[in-house]
């Protein structure tokens, strides 16, 4: 195993970003990129282990090694190139992949001092790759054969450059008007701009690729339907359905999903209302339940669309949120408030039906529940009221059950998941998932990561008829 050479430089080479009091009163990129002095100088610290650890924590199995030394020797465009053999989308990765989690988890850098930054690094080729001109890579010869991909998230579009690659007919087919999936209506603007997510996918199309939106699959076709039509198809729909509290008032006026007001927010660009978008009214202070990634985004929208006092409302502590812990300084750093061990009981509205405020009730923690974290129960008799003027339910998602209910003998799980066996196939013949659709909420990487290994399943199927 390589180990950290001495003399090695411990820390990485810092992101430059807004500050906070600029950041909140604009929607742009708050990360701003390494130029290329910051990126050759990261580069440097990289000690091209053979045995690459780091690439063996990236579910896309990226070249890390190879296309850092190549960012090393100013071959930037070779660079980017490189990362595309494995990864269909990398300004997007380089942007938003749990990479600490991830790739970065496991450079031998890490042992002594900061790991590489393998995401900043890979955001700056595919940048500078766009900003310069992107290669078209040679594609196989035409097999005749024909796929159609269910939804243009990370998963379907990953599944789509791969197989195209491959010498396949692909169309992809999105309910939405815009490509991208989660990437294009659910992660801000000033983490993910739009104009990226729109470069990647124009590019998976500058591959043969045919896209089609406003298409919805269970309405427009069924999955049975594109199979008279289509050698095999992938569905990768994700988890788009919103999931509620169940508590009463929760369809009182200015109570949004995050799903919807995300989607008024970045799809229907609702921060640049009134030049473009739609309007979304969030008032002085806004309550947001949850403490995922979700509640966050929500979370940093409400105070850029101008909240004076944003919460996020969770039930269990700091330690136990799912969020990544960029994302909470993020959002700290921005004035957003937490009340942690409290959980909403009802929402209360005024004459006029709309939300004022939320009976809350303070909780303690117990013993760990299944899925590993400490259970939380009410602390009888701290019920207290909460003043807001709207509020954004950010607790989960769930699939979207037009596509189970339109699909004989398709097996699905209790929560509405697609069930696969190891290769992605369905209980149906030709017929493969991929993305939250079958793992339910998780992250772009591995919806992508779910997608290369089902494109492989798919080709060897299609090799064999
Ligand atoms: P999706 O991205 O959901 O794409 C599915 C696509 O299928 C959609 O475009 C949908 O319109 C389409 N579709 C659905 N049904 C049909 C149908 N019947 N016919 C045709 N099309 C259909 N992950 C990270 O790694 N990092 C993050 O920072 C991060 N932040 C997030 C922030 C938010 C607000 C959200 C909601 C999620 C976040 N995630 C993040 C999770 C990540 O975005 C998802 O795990 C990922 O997008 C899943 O990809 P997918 O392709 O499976 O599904
Ligand atoms: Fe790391 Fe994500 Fe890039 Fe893989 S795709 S190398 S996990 S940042
Ligand atoms: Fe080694 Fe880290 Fe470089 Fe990977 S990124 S080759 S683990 S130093």
């Amino acid at each position: 195993m390589s180990a950290p050479k001495p003399g090695l430089r411990k820390e990485a080479v810092p992101m430059p970003k807004q500050t906070p009091q600029e950041r909140k009163a604009n929607f742009k990129e708050v990360a701003i990129g390494y130029t290329e002095e910051s990126a050759l100088s990261e580069a440097q610290r990289c000690l091209q282990c053979k045995e690459a650890p780091c690439s063996k924590g990236c579910p896309v199995e990226m070249c890390i090694p190879e296309f850092i030394k190549l960012i090393k020797e100013h071959k930037f465009s070779d660079a980017a190139m490189k990362i595309r053999e494995k990864n269909s989308l990398p300004a997007v990765c380089g942007r938003v992949c749990p990479q600490e989690e991830q790739c970065q988890a496991r450079c031998t850098v890490g042992r002594i001092g900061d790991p590489i930054s393998i995401g900043r690094l890979e955001r700056f080729a595919a940048d500078w790759e766009r900003q310069h001109g992107s290669v078209i890579p040679e594609k196989a010869a035409p097999t005749g054969k024909k796929v159609a991909i269910v939804g243009a998230g990370p998963a379907g579009l990953t599944v789509a450059a791969d197989l195209v690659k491959l010498g396949h007919e692909v169309s992809v087919f999105e309910a939405l008007h815009k490509p991208g999936g989660v990437l294009t209506y659910g992660i801000p603007e000033f983490r993910l701009p739009k104009k990226i997510v729109e470069a990647e996918a124009e590019y998976i199309g500058k591959l043969g690729v045919t896209l089609r939106t406003d298409a919805l699959i269970g309405r427009l076709y069924t999955v049975e339907e594109l199979l008279h039509n289509f050698n095999a198809v992938f569905i990768g729909s994700g988890a788009g359905l919103p999931t509620f509290l169940g508590i009463p008032g929760e369809n009182l006026c200015r109570v949004y999903s995050a799903n919807e007001f995300l989607i008024r927010v970045n799809l229907m660009k609702s921060y640049d209302f009134p030049k473009a978008g739609t309007p979304i009214y969030v008032g002085e202070k806004v309550a947001v339940i949850g403490g995922g990634n979700v509640a966050m985004d929500s979370a940093r929208c409400a105070v850029r669309l101008g909240a004076k006092e944003v919460k996020i409302v969770y039930r269990r502590s700091k330690e136990e949120m799912p969020a990544r812990a960029e994302e909470i300084e993020n959002a700290e750093e921005e004035g957003v408030s937490f009340e942690f061990l409290t959980s909403p009981l009802r929402l209360l509205g005024n004459e006029r039906r709309t939300v004022k405020s939320i009976e809350c009730v303070r909780m303690r923690l117990t013993e760990p529940d299944k899925s590993g974290r400490r259970r939380p129960v009410p602390i009888e008799g701290s019920n207290f009221l909460m003043d807001v003027d709207s509020v954004i339910l950010a607790i989960g998602r769930t699939p979207n059950p037009i596509i189970k209910q339109t699909t004989d003998d398709l097996v699905t799980a209790d929560w509405g998941g697609i069930i696969v066996d190891e290769t992605g196939k369905t209980s149906l013949n030709a017929v493969y998932a991929g993305g939250d659709i079958v793992t339910g909420e998780a992250t772009v990487i591995s919806a992508m990561g779910a997608g290369r290994k089902a494109a492989r399943a798919i080709h060897e199927f299609l090799s064999e008829k």
